[in-house]
């Protein structure tokens, strides 16, 4: 049977259900989403003479979950118009309707009781071959499926999503015995391709794989702090990004997690195991001490950390007073910090003889161990147990990948001297004279599984940039980017320079990529696998230039971006540009030419030059409001002055979008553009489309003329910035900035409508450029987000 998702119901509004059903509605999946009908009226609905037949109170749990998903952050919704995609409704009088759905996901209280008493409801009212999920932590997803009918348990298993499901990419997929193989099959498919997730298949296990091992650690991790003497700051100091975790660290993410929670998932497991491990999963007495205050983190506004006074205090566990947060300061911090490279950062850091490398072995060497002696236990190999760690956790190396930093021999014999017992599993890797847990040969990558070397599996959607590189070369390289021949008449070009920010040499590959790709490609795919798409134009480069007045060399910089960015607009074969992340100023000025955009749900784009006193200066005005032109449908009298009024906005107000979809409602992208939902595929979908636009005729855009608003549309859009500046919401130089803006969008003296040549736009946008560079108050601008990172108003 082939399986389809065209409606979905979940059950549960609380923090995940509501996650969950939003993430869902982003995908563009209508959702019923429902919750218990509640047993008492409030004060304030008894006043409004309501009664609990109401359908507006039946509603309320999941009602007012819905409008909480518009005030959370971070954002559940990559667009509030998602909302109307979900349905509120109720267990009592809407189970009928879970009929209609293809997917139901439970996401109730985790009580294994009242789980099964709802199933057998639910069991009643699904039409046969609808799939049931539950999004349990760690109930048995064996003992939930028990009494239910054959076709219940044949498409009944356990889908783990992380919090928050839009942000968390880990989907742990834990089957039951009587799973139908199709279904688990499909849902892994599913996961991938439409909810964008990395799916790892997880056993019936306590808590599955990332809560089991996540938690363990961060277990090892207060045992030991507490043991050795540690504070909590110092603690957080050397366990976050030193070490390619999150920033937020052990103590920060307990706080965030929330002590009652990260309670309930410890005693889970401690309820399921014996002996030494159920030990580690018993909660030390500060802790509990702490929930019994309720100091429960950041949802009480007190836990490990207080912020008082704008100063960041901790606890001291001991005393249970708080005070300025510390931090390690050692010398083998230093050392790392010269390392290049996570992997030889960590081995520096972890052999280290002071207190850094003391508390940071005795965290690694238990959950190492850990690791392996679960493994088989918990998942079939370990890039199932890597993978959790790092799609569920944010690790940015998991436990056996870590492992192989550190060498595992080197390692292993120190944990014998310390008398650990070694698992059979690492020991008969040793055994076989290997050395490592993964090895890579060519751009393949291998793993150990017990016995012997075997392929990562590979799935041909995720193409992996450095490994691909590393087996079939460049076609050209500098400094700043790189072309590559992607396969299928496709090539690509790599922006790798200093957070990506674009320079000459950038420039300079964009030419030459174009004039190959016209000679000897089907299409060029511009697109990185950096940590954001590009930060904007290379602003150091700009003020050093500006600041010794070579104003004749900044117009041949701005001259160079321009016609560059006009190489990719009318390039006779389609160019398709790749944004995620962040992807500002002149980031977003290469995607605005391109004949499509495919970008990942997570694109944070806009054109943020008046930040730093400038207006952008790579085409990006023009590109802006001739796409938005061109996104309005056929034969529709168009307002130019509403084009230009949004563009204007958007510009000088340097609105960033939060998600791909807003970069639509600024008009970044248009209906014709992709968004990929899973990241990894990002480059891939970008490849096809690349084809695709080939292959059926890709034409390069005619040079047309631009309708403008002139004399009359700079006025309107004057009017509307000093109105800002009167009411205080702009300064002065803010108004400057605006003036030059409205200048260029409105294509300047000339009477409304009329059609003015694009490169006319563009040495308008050069001239207000080069004199807003020149200004001191800009420099500062462009100074102080140099040095602070952050704009300045001045
Ligand atoms: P929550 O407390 O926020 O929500 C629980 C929901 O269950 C609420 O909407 C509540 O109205 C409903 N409910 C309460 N009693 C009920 C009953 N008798 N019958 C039916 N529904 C009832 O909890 P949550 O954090 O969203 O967790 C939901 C599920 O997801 C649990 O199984 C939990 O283990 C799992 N989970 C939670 C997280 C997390 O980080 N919070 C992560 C992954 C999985």
């Amino acid at each position: 049977m082939a399986y389809q998702i065209k409606k979905a119901a979940v059950l549960g509004s609380g923090v995940m259900g509501s996650g969950i059903a939003a993430h869902l509605a982003n995908i563009g999946i209508p959702v019923l989403l429902l919750d218990i009908v509640p047993k008492e009226l409030t004060d304030g609905e008894k006043a409004k003479g309501l009664t609990l037949e109401d359908g507006q109170v039946r509603n309320k749990i999941a009602t007012s979950a819905l409008q909480n998903l518009v005030k959370q952050k971070p954002a559940p919704l990559t667009s509030k118009s998602n909302l109307s995609l979900i349905e509120a409704g109720n267990f009592d009088d809407d189970l009928e309707k879970l009929a209609e759905v293809d997917w139901i996901i439970e996401v109730i209280v985790e009580n294994l009781e009242v789980k099964k008493g709802l199933y057998e409801k639910v069991d009643a009212v699904r039409k046969p071959g609808t799939i049931i999920t539950s999004n349990t932590s760690g109930i048995s997803i064996e003992a939930m499926k028990e009494g239910r009918s054959e076709d219940f348990q044949k498409h009944f298993l356990g889908t783990h999503f992380f919090n928050p499901p839009r942000y968390l990419k880990l989907l742990e997929v834990i089957p039951a015995s009587t799973t139908a193989p199709e279904v688990v099959d499909f849902m892994v498919g599913f996961g991938e391709d439409i909810l964008g997730k990395g799916v790892v298949i997880a056993k019936d296990t306590p808590n599955f794989i990332a809560n089991r091992i996540g938690t363990y650690g961060l277990l090892v991790t207060l045992r030991e702090m507490e043991k050795r003497g540690y504070s909590i700051g110092e603690v957080d100091s050397v366990t976050g990004t030193l070490i390619g975790r999150p920033k937020s660290a052990t103590f920060r993410t307990l706080d965030v997690v929330g002590l009652d929670t990260f309670m309930h998932v410890a005693k889970n497991v401690y309820d399921k195991t014996e002996g030494e491990e159920q030990q580690v999963f018993e909660l030390p007495e500060f802790m509990k001490k702490m929930i019994d205050n309720g100091w429960l983190g950041a949802k009480s506004k007190q836990g490990f950390y207080l912020k008082k006074d704008r100063e960041i205090q901790e606890l001291n566990t001991e005393t249970f007073e708080y005070s300025k947060a510390k931090k390690l300061k050692t010398p083998s911090i230093e050392m790392a910090k010269q390392q290049k490279g996570l992997a030889n950062r960590v081995k520096s850091l972890v052999y280290a003889k002071d207190r850094t490398g003391e508390i940071l072995w005795n965290v690694f060497a238990p959950t190492l161990l850990y690791s392996a002696e679960l493994h088989g236990e918990i998942a079939d190999d370990i890039v199932a147990i890597d993978n959790a760690m790092k799609w569920g956790f944010a690790w940015q190396q998991g436990p056996f990948e870590m492992w192989d930093a550190i060498g595992v021999n080197k390692s292993v014999e120190r944990m014998k001297e310390e008398g650990e017992v070694i698992p059979a599993f690492v020991q008969s890797l040793l055994d076989k004279g290997y050395e490592s847990f993964y090895k890579e040969v060519e751009d393949e990558l291998y793993f150990f599984d017990g016995e012997d070397y075997k392929p990562v599996p590979v799935n041909e959607k995720e193409i992996d940039l450095r490994r691909y590189k590393k087996k079939h070369g460049v076609i050209k390289k500098n400094s700043g980017a790189s072309l590559i021949d992607l396969g299928d008449g496709v090539a690509l070009l790599e922006f790798h320079s200093q957070s990506n920010a674009i320079g000459l040499d950038i420039m300079q590959m964009i030419n030459f990529a174009v004039d190959e790709v016209e000679k000897n490609f089907k299409g060029l795919v511009i697109g990185n696998q950096g940590r954001n798409f590009c930060v904007g134009a290379n602003l150091g480069l700009i003020l050093m230039e500006a600041q010794d007045d070579n104003i004749f060399e900044l117009d041949f910089v701005i001259k160079t971006f321009q016609n560059a960015m006009m190489k990719i607009k009318y390039s006779s074969k389609p160019v398709v540009a790749a944004p995620f992340a962040m992807t500002l100023g002149g980031g977003a000025e290469v995607c605005l030419p391109a004949a499509h955009i495919q970008a990942t749900t997570e694109t944070y784009m806009g054109l943020v030059e008046a930040g730093v006193g400038l207006i952008p200066g790579g085409a990006g005005n023009v590109g802006l409001y001739a796409k938005h032109l061109k996104g309005m449908p056929n034969g529709v009298v168009v307002d130019y002055q509403n084009v230009a009024n949004k563009v204007f906005e958007t510009i000088a107000m340097a609105k960033v979008s939060t998600s791909a979809e807003e970069a639509r409602d600024n008009n970044f992208l248009n209906f014709a553009d992709g968004i990929s939902v899973n990241a990894d595929h990002q480059i891939y979908d970008a490849k096809q489309v690349a084809i695709s636009l080939h292959d059926n005729g890709y034409q390069a855009p005619k040079r047309q003329k631009i309708p403008v608003t002139g004399s009359s549309g700079y006025a309107t859009l004057l009017l509307g910035a000093e109105g800002m500046f009167l009411s205080g919401f702009i300064s002065e130089y803010d108004l400057k900035i605006a003036k030059k803006l409205a200048y260029v969008l409105a294509g300047g003296k000339v009477p409304y409508g009329t059609f003015v040549e694009e490169q006319y736009m563009l040495d308008l946008e050069r001239e207000a450029f080069l004199s807003l560079v020149a200004e001191p108050k800009s420099q500062q601008r462009m100074q102080h987000m140099l040095v602070k990172g952050k704009p300045l108003r001045n």
